[in-house]
């Protein structure tokens, strides 16, 4: 997959709002702080067989010197 398809398929999952990124299937929060914590979906989420770490995955996707126009930092 290019790196376009790998960031369109993880924004299937979760959502990147003001530092905070929710999952779009049970809607719970992760704020940037964070990031290093696993992010822990609601029981029964049909997200929650992807990655717990979608701030990492994220990172991995981005550019960093991009990461500006899509919200981070
Ligand atoms: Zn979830």
């Amino acid at each position: 997959m290019t790196m376009s398809d790998e960031l369109l398929n993880w924004s299937t999952r979760w959502r990147l709002s003001a530092g905070v990124i929710t999952c779009k299937s049970c809607q719970v929060r992760q704020e940037e702080l964070d990031q290093a914590l696993n992010f822990v979906h609601s029981p029964g989420c049909l997200n929650c067989r992807f990655g717990t770490t979608p701030w990492v995955e994220l990172a991995g996707l981005v550019p960093s010197k991009s990461a500006g126009s899509i919200g981070l930092k």
